[in-house]
């Protein structure tokens, strides 16, 4: 049996053979690193070599118990480490001449810096003096020893990054001077015996006896250890808790593992001819045709994306004395990737004295706009189809141009401007804390996360905040990086803002203004501004780039798209978003606010005819309009309208608060009468109350109980149709009725509706076509849906009420109890009220099938929430449906889901 292969090999040998055994196609092997690396080495770009630890050996580790390496890896791992000796003609540890290297995680998707990283693996206190020796450099070995304490500390031996920050910050300080790279080789050697007493000092003698030798923990000098502790750690960072608050986010399966690159290390700190820096062969903001990115001269790479130092546009760097060879090559590289890859990719890079050094490569992350911007140019330029383009932009993205933005005809007083990293506003309270954001959004507030620069410990908080003001780092720090990906705004690198998290607030340099935690704050990612107070918003538009995608997805999709809307103003909305009809106007919405009275007058007068059909006639003419102005927003566009569905309690005073009315009334002494009248109501309210009242009476039940109520809303869809179509009009309603579980149920109130329908329409002399059918909520009208086929023209599957019957969920209930407990244990995937569960699913197809076997011709659409989620729009294009119905915010979203998913089936 062919043993399992663990360890791949990248780069060329000493004789300048590529020895590569990857390539990048083999991501959820090799990680999407170490791919790339793969590939960029097969390409015949500089690669450092190195070698790829598999994800799958990540996920072997943890199926020990306790995670352990499984048998034969570090066997494996030798045998490619003293081949990337040969290579190099180095060994790790030499007195001499040592080989460095650096331990980095790469999982088959991009979790950017959510996990760990250990660079200039291979220093100890003789093998430093070796570096001293090859490269004359006391400063640089020195410098490059006391980082490799301070990350292999925190990485490994968890010890906290800042109390190494701050010695090196006291350092500087005794010295006079400002940044890292002024202090002298003496300083830094003293560093690396500060860094190595804070070791002894932190990391506890009981967790790590190996570290122990006379009586204190000492800093690793075993090069193998070092080594092999750093692979482990890497590995350990797949599951800490800002990697699986990141999967989770991003829906990343928890099971892929990491992948861990050993590799050559090169550096971007030996003086002003070597440099470090990360770049985008387009702008990842905004799309345009350019190169992107920031470099720092003399500096390794965790400084750049840090924000330690301000960075350099890369377009300087072919101005930079020393880099100007390398500045043109990197020029090369962009344009060879961008061809290799056809998109736009992300780099990261080291000149190493002049000699540039490709460190990684991937498609890199952008925001909506750069998204649909780089995706249409792409066509245009003739790289890709429009086909690939659709493939391109992620529909969950577009949401983020699908929010709203400040409002440009106003003027709004900007305290501070910073870099535009992440478009879109927010509008929020401050907090200066991770831990702060998350507890007020918990709490249903709305809040901006204001740091000096976030790190990977701060991902909770982004997650919950509204959006991200930072102080400091430029377009490519973690802050614009991480909050590009999630699409929030950001605003970063304001550097008038001096923030004192501990104080919890901020002042605006040369202004009398502090940002506390009581101050709210607005912030436009698209301009970079930061306003005191609450900014006046916009909505949205599809247009340009935005508008040219969705067209081309409409030529591809084969499901129609409707909105779900209970107002013109929504309906229209919908409209200009492009929704080719309303899958669902729920009209419980029209009984509400002054008419809620009315609606109240018809339920509590539940035995007396003539009072009830006083308040149905009241309805009737409200009702008329709603259906006149809906019908018309949407002419010649069909409009499916729902018959009420809600249980009637929830339109009467809750009676807990009449209660309260009623003791306090007693109290007061008001009128015997007075009291009476609202005893009778309580009494009335308690009578119509339900255990289970979503199980209840409600839906179809309310039409086969009260036919007048549902033949007043008939009447009025009716009467509304046939106006318009006197006025030359093209209404197109659907009646839909709710909640039907048997065919009776629609059989009796389709009838009913017909006669009215007949009625209206040999009153008025119109005859506008309108068609009947029903919603599949519930688990029998799905399984018998061959019966309820025959009496309905349409179904609509109401997701949310069957994610609800078929779980036995309560839809209303499950998110604040015990929902965020099943998705932490895994339970459950993911919600299933947000995207369409694999068992619902299945009812659904049922229902399809069964229904079209009745009625070859019926219409299939889907509104509940489901229908605007792009990975529920795939399923639902599986099972068959004709169309899927959403909010009108989400219309663009669908639009570019159906027409991927049509998309990827014709692949
Ligand atoms: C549904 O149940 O999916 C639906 C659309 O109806 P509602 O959300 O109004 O219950
Ligand atoms: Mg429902």
């Amino acid at each position: 049996m062919a043993e399992t292969k663990r360890v791949y090999g990248f780069g060329k040998d000493a004789s300048g053979v590529n020895t590569t055994e990857g390539n990048k196609d083999m991501k959820f092997i090799l990680g999407g690193k170490g791919a790339n690396l793969a590939e960029m080495a097969n390409m015949g770009l500089p690669v450092p070599p190195g070698y790829t630890i598999t994800c799958q050996a990540c996920m072997e580790y943890y199926d020990k118990d306790p995670a352990a390496y499984p048998e034969g890896l570090e066997e494996e791992i030798a045998v490619y480490t003293a081949d990337l000796e040969k290579k190099m003609g180095k060994k790790l540890g030499d007195v001499h001449d040592p080989l460095l290297v650096s331990v980095r995680s790469g999982s088959p998707f991009s979790m950017p810096g959510m996990m760990d990283t250990v660079l200039n693996l291979g220093l100890n206190d003789e093998s430093v003096l070796g570096l001293i020796e090859q490269t004359g450099d006391e400063c640089f070995a020195w410098d490059s020893y006391r980082r490799f304490i301070q990350m292999f500390s925190k990485v490994v031996l968890d010890v906290e990054g800042d109390v190494f920050e701050n010695a090196l910050t006291l350092k500087k300080r005794a010295r006079g001077v400002e940044n890292d790279n002024e202090l002298l080789a003496t300083d830094l050697k003293e560093l690396v015996d500060e860094f190595k007493d804070i070791v002894a000092k932190e990391v506890s003698a009981k967790d790590y006896p190996e570290l122990v030798a006379d009586g204190k923990v000492a800093f690793p000098q075993d090069v193998n250890r070092q080594l092999h502790q750093s692979i482990e750690a890497v590995f350990r960072s797949w599951n800490n808790r800002r990697a699986r608050d990141y999967r989770a986010m991003e829906k990343i399966p928890d099971d892929l593992g990491t992948a861990v690159n050993i590799q050559v290390m090169v550096f971007g700190n030996k003086g002003d001819g070597s440099a470090t820096g990360v770049g985008f062969t387009r702008n990842p903001a905004d799309g345009t045709n350019e190169y992107y990115g920031d470099y720092l001269t003399n500096a390794q790479g965790e400084d750049v994306v840090s924000g330690i130092r301000n960075t350099d546009p890369i377009a300087e760097l072919k101005n930079e004395p020393g880099l100007e060879a390398a500045g043109i090559e990197l020029d090369n590289v962009f344009a060879k990737l961008e061809d290799a890859y056809k998109d736009m990719c992300d780099i990261e890079f080291t000149i190493e004295n002049g000699v540039l050094w490709m460190l990684q490569t991937r498609i890199g992350k952008r925001t909506a706009n750069a998204a649909l911007k780089i995706a249409v140019d792409m066509v245009n330029e003739g790289k890709i189809t429009k086909e690939e383009a659709i493939m391109r932009v992620n529909p969950t993205q577009l949401d983020q141009l699908l929010h709203p933005q400040f409002d440009p005809d106003k003027k709004y007083e900007v305290i501070a401007k910073g870099l535009n990293a992440s478009p879109g506003a927010a509008v929020g309270r401050c907090v200066f804390s991770a831990d702060a954001a998350e507890e007020a959004t918990a709490a249903g507030e709305k809040v901006i996360l204001v740091r000096w620069e976030t790190t990977p410990d701060d991902l909770h908080g982004m997650i919950a905040a509204q959006g991200i003001l930072t102080s400091h780092g430029g377009k490519t720090s973690h802050a614009a990086v991480v909050a590009r990906g999630m699409g929030k705004p950001c605003v970063c690198g304001v550097d008038k803002l001096k923030i004192d998290a501990a104080a919890k607030q901020a002042v605006v340099a040369g202004t009398d203004i502090v940002l506390t935690e009581d101050t709210v704050i607005s912030i436009d990612g698209t301009t970079g501004s930061l306003v005191l107070g609450k900014a006046d918003l916009i909505e949205p538009e599809v247009s340009g780039d935005f508008g040219t995608i969705l067209d081309w997805a409409d030529e591809f999709r084969t499901m129609g798209v409707r909105a779900n809307a209970d107002s013109p103003e929504d309906a229209l909305l919908s409209r200009e978003f492009g929704a080719e009809g309303i899958g669902l106007t729920r009209t419980e919405h029209m009984f509400l606010g002054d008419r809620k009275d009315i609606i109240q007058d018809f339920i509590l007068a539940i035995g007396d005819k003539e009072a009830q059909q006083t308040a149905l006639n009241k309805l009737l003419d409200i009702q008329v309009q709603d259906f006149l102005g809906i019908f018309a927003a949407m002419d010649g566009l069909p409009v499916t309208v729902r018959l009420l569905d809600p249980p009637l309690h929830e339109f009467l005073d809750s009676p807990r608060d009449l209660a309260v009315e009623i003791c306090k009334e007693e109290c007061d002494g008001a009128s015997v009468e007075s009291l009476a009248a609202k005893k009778k109501l309580l009494s009335l309210i308690d009578s119509m109350a339900e255990m289970n009242p979503m199980l209840g009476l409600r839906g179809c039940r309310l039409g086969i109980m009260f036919p007048e109520l549902y033949g007043m809303q008939v009447r009025a869809i009716t009467r509304a149709a046939c106006e318009l179509k006197k006025q030359g009009k093209d209404p197109r309603p659907e009646i839909m009725i709710p909640l039907v579980s048997a065919k009776a149920e629609l059989e009796i109130l389709r009838a009913e509706a017909e006669v009215i329908i007949a009625e209206v329409k040999a009153e008025t002399g119109a005859d506008p076509a309108i068609s009947i059918g029903t919603m599949i909520e519930l688990p029998r009208a799905a399984v018998c849906a061959k019966e309820i086929g025959e009496v309905a023209d349409f179904f609509s599957f109401g997701t949310n009420d069957l994610t609800q019957t078929v779980f036995g969920f309560s839809r209303d209930d499950i998110e604040s109890k015990f929902l965020p407990t099943y998705l932490e244990r895994k339970v459950l995937p993911y919600n299933p009220f947000e995207t369409l569960d694999d068992g619902v699913a299945k009812v659904v197809k049922i229902g399809c099938k069964k229904g079209r076997k009745a009625n070859p011709d019926i219409k299939l659409g889907v509104c509940g929430e489901h229908g605007g989620d792009p990975e529920s729009i795939d399923k639902f294009y599986k099972i068959g449906l004709n169309y899927v119905s959403c909010s009108p915010y989400r219309v663009p979203i669908a639009r570019l889901a159906t027409a991927r998913a049509a998309l990827a089936d014709k692949k």
